[in-house]
């Protein structure tokens, strides 16, 4: 029989009402002859309530603990569906990540899944039964909840997609596909029919966060087609595909941001090989993802070293930086976390020139100053402060025009 996942996230189950509108949906598709696998995340809100409950305990807290901790929220809504399920005459049962299990790596809090034994689902797919998976969660190599980072359980989905070889995963989710930019920033933002996978990629990673970011490099490579469609209408959402199965692109097929950005610069640091590695190696090993990079060396060889990194790893980096001092030599250590990054993205720009002038010049008709650029093939992203961040956003949507058809 051909597997389907269906993934339904926070607001998709925020209370029993919602819970029993995607029960109908996954009911449906049961009925037109479908395996099912639906995976679903914690109620609205319900993981932020946990993390704030670990924080109040500790703010160095013990990963795991905070693992066992946020992974709770998917074991209630996945039991709450099961039974759901059962009482629209729906055999279903719920699968927690251990006990599938879905194995990860330990990195607690952002845990990479390392491989799914799908034996014992499938053994119940033949007697009848259904699965709701939690999602978000897995079991690590020392035999502990890990949990896959903030919107994981994209990837949970995916993930299961893959290993289980089904036809297709969509994920349901509360708006009712991928758009040029959020449409709850823009409301002119437009309905992207089809979107390539690379795109798909670099708008999550930009900050895009209808799709957590590893979810799409799985669907990718494990080339599991993917639909984003809303819980509450029945419209045709937004296919996740290859680059050729896409007819007409624009140049520039959407705007990203992620608004709780940090900027750090080390003030005079030496001129000398070496230099970076002394920098940014301490920060890898402290697990600090670092973003933008600038160096900046004047006629008189002062170098100011200037990097990115989100608002929660902010602290760490710090510490870090001012643990190396010494290692490193710098005169100062300046800070801003009044900063954010609105990217634009579009396979287009591989073969058309121009795109960051055009964004440099609209930014600059509204006022915005750019304080870092970065670009890769695909995508050309600028750093600026954070009350212009709406601003940029929306300038830059219309400049591309993405809100015309
Ligand atoms: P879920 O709980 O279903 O996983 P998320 O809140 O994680 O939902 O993701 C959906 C949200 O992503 C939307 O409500 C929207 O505000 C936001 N979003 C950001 N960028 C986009 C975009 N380009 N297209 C659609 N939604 C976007
Ligand atoms: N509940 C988790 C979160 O809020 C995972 C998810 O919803 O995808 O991040
Ligand atoms: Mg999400």
């Amino acid at each position: 029989m051909a597997i389907l996942v269906m993934k339904f996230g926070g607001t998709s189950v925020a209370d029993l009402d919602c819970i029993h509108n995607a029960a109908l949906k996954v009911k449906r598709e049961v009925d037109a002859g479908w395996q099912v696998a639906v995976v679903v995340s914690a109620m609205s809100g319900e993981t932020n309530r946990l993390v704030k409950l670990v924080r109040d305990v500790s703010t160095l807290y013990d990963a795991r603990e905070y693992d066992a901790i946020v992974a709770s929220g998917e074991q209630v809504t996945s039991g709450l569906m099961a039974l759901t399920l059962q009482s629209l005459g729906v055999p279903a049962r719920s699968w927690q990540g251990w006990q599938m299990p879905m194995r990860t790596d330990s990195s607690h809090g952002a845990a990479r899944i390392e491989g799914i034994d799908t034996d014992a689902m499938l053994a119940k797919f033949d007697e009848g039964l259904h699965a709701v998976c939690a999602g978000f969660q897995g079991v690590s190599s020392d035999n502990r909840i890990a949990t896959l980072g903030r919107g994981g359980s994209d990837t949970s989905a995916v993930a299961l997609a893959a290993a289980l070889g089904a036809e297709r995963c969509d994920i349901y989710t509360d708006v009712d596909g991928v758009y040029t930019t959020d449409p709850r920033l823009e409301p002119d933002a437009r309905k992207i029919d089809r979107i390539a996978f690379e795109e798909m990629l670099e708008l999550a990673s930009q900050g895009a966060k209808v799709l957590q970011t590893r979810s799409v490099e799985l669907a990718m490579r494990y080339k599991v087609p993917l639909q984003v469609r809303s819980s509450f209408s029945d419209v045709p959402g937004t296919i996740v595909c290859d680059e050729e199965e896409i007819v007409e692109s624009n140049v520039v097929t959407g705007v990203a941001f992620q608004r709780e950005e940090a900027k750090i610069t080390l003030q005079n640091v030496s001129d000398r090989p070496g230099i970076a590695a002394a920098i940014f190696g301490p920060l890898a090993d402290a697990n600090v993802n670092v973003d933008m990079i600038v160096q900046n060396i004047s006629d008189d060889g002062r170098t100011d070293m200037t990097f990115t990194v989100g608002a929660d790893d902010f602290e760490r980096a710090k510490a870090t930086i001012e643990a190396a001092r010494d290692d490193i030599g710098y005169e100062g250590l300046v800070a801003d976390r009044d900063v954010a990054k609105v990217s634009v993205v579009g396979i287009g720009m591989r073969s058309h020139t121009g795109v960051a002038q055009r964004m440099f010049a609209a930014l600059a008709e509204e006022g915005v100053n750019i304080q870092v650029i970065t670009t890769s093939e695909i995508k050309v992203s600028v750093l600026v402060q954070r009350k212009y961040m709406e601003l940029a956003v929306r300038s830059l949507h219309a400049a591309f025009g993405l809100a015309e058809a």
